[in-house]
C-alpha cells in the first residue's frame, strides 16, 4: 500500500512492542482496527478513499483497547520441547529426540520428535496436519456415509476466520487446527461441512441433518467460542 513508509510498523504498549499491519480494502466502509489473533498483530484496514491520518487517528484512539484485547490473549504455545501441545484435546508434552530416527510419533502420552533442533517445528506441524488429516479424513468417511453425498475432495488449511468451509463445487476444507480439539469438536465441524453437501445453506432442514449426524452440535460451538481462539495461539 502506498505511503506505508509514514506509517509506523510497530506500537508501544506499556506491556510490550505490538506489530501494526496496513491494509487497503475496496470492500471496506471504514477504518477498522482488530487484533490478529494468531501473532497478535495489530491490523488496521482502510478503505479505498481513507487516508492512513485516519488509520493512525483510530489507532491512537484504541490504545487502550489494544492494550486489553493483546493482554487478553490466549498464551502462545510454541513447537518447542517442554511445550504441551494438545493433540484431540489431550495435553501431550514436546520430547525432542535429537539422536533418534524415525520423525514423529506419539508414545505414551507424548510427543516425541527427532532430528536437528532447527527442524523441530517443522517436523511438529507436518506430524500434526498428517494426524488432521488421518482423524478427520476419517470423520468425512463416517459423516459421508450417513448423508449419502460424497465431496469432490477434502483439503487442509491454515484459517484464523473458520474452521471448516463447503463450497459449491463439494470442495470441503478443514482447518488442520482441529486436531488440536476435543473429538467431539472435530466430530461437529466435520458433520456441519458434510450436511452441507445436501444443503447449502443454514436453513432449519440444514440443522436437522447436522443434529442427525453429530450430536456435539451445542457443546462443540460453545468450546469453539470460548477456547477456539486457543488453536490460533499454537505454534
Ligand atoms: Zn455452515
Amino acid at each position: 500500500m502506498q505511503q506505508t513508509q509514514t506509517l509506523p510498523a510497530t506500537l508501544d504498549l506499556p506491556t510490550g512492542t505490538a506489530r501494526v499491519e496496513w491494509r487497503r480494502n475496496v470492500r471496506a466502509r471504514r477504518v477498522s482496527l482488530r487484533i490478529h489473533p494468531a501473532d497478535g498483530s495489530v491490523i488496521v484496514t482502510l478503505p479505498p478513499r481513507a487516508s492512513p491520518k485516519a488509520g493512525m487517528a483510530l489507532l491512537m484512539d484504541h490504545v487502550d483497547w489494544v492494550s486489553n484485547r493483546l493482554a487478553a490473549l490466549p498464551r502462545r504455545v510454541m513447537f518447542e520441547p517442554g511445550a504441551d501441545v494438545p493433540i484431540s484435546g489431550v495435553p501431550h508434552v514436546i520430547r525432542h529426540r535429537p539422536e533418534a530416527r524415525g520423525g514423529a510419533w506419539i508414545a505414551e502420552g507424548e510427543l516425541h520428535v527427532t532430528g536437528a533442533p532447527e527442524f523441530l517445528h517443522r517436523r511438529v506441524l507436518d506430524f500434526l496436519r498428517q494426524e488432521a488429516r488421518r482423524r478427520l479424513g476419517a470423520l468425512v468417511a463416517q459423516k459421508v456415509e450417513m448423508v449419502g453425498v460424497a465431496p469432490r475432495r477434502v483439503i487442509l488449511k491454515d484459517t484464523s476466520s473458520r474452521w471448516g468451509s463447503c463450497a459449491p463445487d463439494k470442495t470441503i476444507a478443514l482447518s488442520w487446527r482441529l486436531v488440536l480439539a476435543p473429538d467431539y469438536v472435530q466430530d461437529y465441524v466435520v458433520a456441519h461441512e458434510v450436511a452441507h453437501l445436501r444443503h447449502m445453506n443454514h436453513h432449519p432442514v440444514f440443522w436437522a441433518l447436522v443434529e442427525e449426524i453429530t450430536p456435539y452440535r451445542r457443546a462443540a460451538m460453545r468450546w469453539l467460542k470460548t477456547e477456539g481462539t486457543r488453536l490460533l495461539r499454537i505454534g
